[in-house]
């Protein structure tokens, strides 16, 4: 990315880069290594001091009193709703334009995940749509931080304290985040967040859940690990004894020393690698400005945006060619792109099990046909991002109608 780079330049024919830019690619330096490596040689791989401490560091860094690491966040997810007392016959409203997670979970515990429209702008899941779908089976909203840009909480909070609703956020991408100066993890009710391999930080696998409310961490945690009242390591270390008492049906969700050790020294780099994402999305906001063919994505004035997504919107009057054709055209000049996300109601198992169809939400059935995500992520040199803005530029003149 050179700032001398004027848009002129940028749409000379340009041939593809010679090597592949993959969609994602993690930020691991030789301090995650020597991390794993420090566990590795300790002789205790599994939940420990570690987990403890990774716990304990998250809760500070979101400002949330209580963290329970897990070793995903559709783990965290599930228990967030277990503990908040979801079950069989509930109604749990969840936006349509998420990922699979967000509504199995709720299908675990025989509930009912409501599937609702988004904003068209952000991508975020509509307030107003919520009112909308509320029945008096209605438990719980989930709201997703669609690409890490924050829901309009004000107003959610608002329907969930006039229905007496728990919020359990998806803040799968919205680390680190703010939302009228507050970071998610200490807004709603409970929020989770995932350590997948191409979210902002990394873990591998894992997830973390957040809460204010004591009962429900100790819950999460226990459930976390078989429904034992004592931590294994708590159990096997010198301190503690070979007894353990089964409280509940547990699960097997805790995350290891392994995981956590990653998860320590990627908090550590937590703003330095937002402020790498926030860089890049500044420079194609820059880099597209002109250009009719596609819309930007949105990032309201109230909010700090993780950037974990950059999801452009290709406008198909103005293209003579559709969105697969595009993602098609980025491959071929050696630029890895993506699509988050085909709405849920559009998927077979979706459509089968509830019978919808793709205009019960037109918005999202629309917005599937027009959406593209480019990289984003820390790895890339400003080389990597000139060249994202030269195809993105190139492709959208070739193919103007
Ligand atoms: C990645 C993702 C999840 C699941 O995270 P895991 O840690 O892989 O379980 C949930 N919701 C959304 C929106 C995601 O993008």
């Amino acid at each position: 990315m050179k700032s001398h780079t004027t848009a002129v330049k940028r749409d000379e024919p340009n041939p593809a880069r010679s090597t592949f830019l993959p969609f994602h690619l993690p930020s691991i330096a030789s301090e995650e290594i020597s991390a794993v490596l420090e566990v590795l040689n300790s002789g205790w791989l599994t939940t420990g001091a570690k987990t403890r401490a990774f716990e304990e560091q998250f809760g500070k860094f979101v400002g949330s009193p209580h963290a329970v690491a897990v070793n995903s966040a559709t783990a965290a997810l599930h228990l967030a709703l277990v503990a908040s007392g979801v079950g069989p016959g509930d109604e749990v409203i969840v936006p349509t334009m998420t990922f699979a997670a967000s509504a199995e979970v709720v299908l675990y515990l025989g509930a009912r995940p409501v599937l609702v429209d988004c904003e068209p702008d952000t991508l975020n899941l509509d307030p107003a749509a919520i009112e909308a779908a509320l029945t008096p089976r209605t438990k719980s909203i989930m709201p997703v931080h669609f690409a890490g840009h924050p829901c309009d909480m004000d107003r959610i909070q608002s329907i969930a304290r006039a229905h007496g609703l728990t919020i359990i956020e998806d803040a799968a991408h919205a680390l680190p985040a703010r939302y009228r100066g507050r970071m998610v993890g200490a807004i709603g009710d409970l929020t989770c967040f995932s350590f997948y391999a191409t979210k902002t930080i990394t873990t591998g696998e894992g997830g973390m859940a957040t809460t204010e409310n004591r009962a429900w961490a100790e819950k999460m945690r226990m459930l976390s690990l078989h429904g034992i009242s004592h931590d294994a390591w708590k159990r096997y270390s010198a301190e503690g004894s070979w007894y353990y008492e089964i409280a509940d049906v547990g699960f097997k969700y805790n995350l290891t020393d392994l995981a956590a050790s990653l998860g320590i020294e990627q908090l550590k780099k937590c703003h330095a690698l937002a402020a790498a994402r926030r860089r890049i999305a500044a420079a194609y906001d820059e880099g597209f400005a002109d250009l009719a063919e596609i819309a930007v994505p949105v990032c309201r004035s109230d909010v700090e945006h993780a950037w974990h997504l950059y999801v452009i919107q290709l406008d198909l009057d103005r293209l003579a060619i559709d969105r697969r054709e595009f993602i098609d055209a980025l491959r071929q000049r050696n630029i890895g792109a993506s699509v988050h996300f085909m709405p849920l109601h559009l998927h077979p198992f979706y459509r089968q099990k509830f019978g919808y169809r793709p205009a019960d939400y037109p918005k999202a059935a629309a917005l599937y046909e027009r959406i593209v995500s480019l990289p984003i992520y820390p790895k890339m040199t400003d080389d990597d991002i000139d060249d994202v803005i030269t195809a993105v530029r190139s492709i959208a003149r070739h193919h103007r109608r």
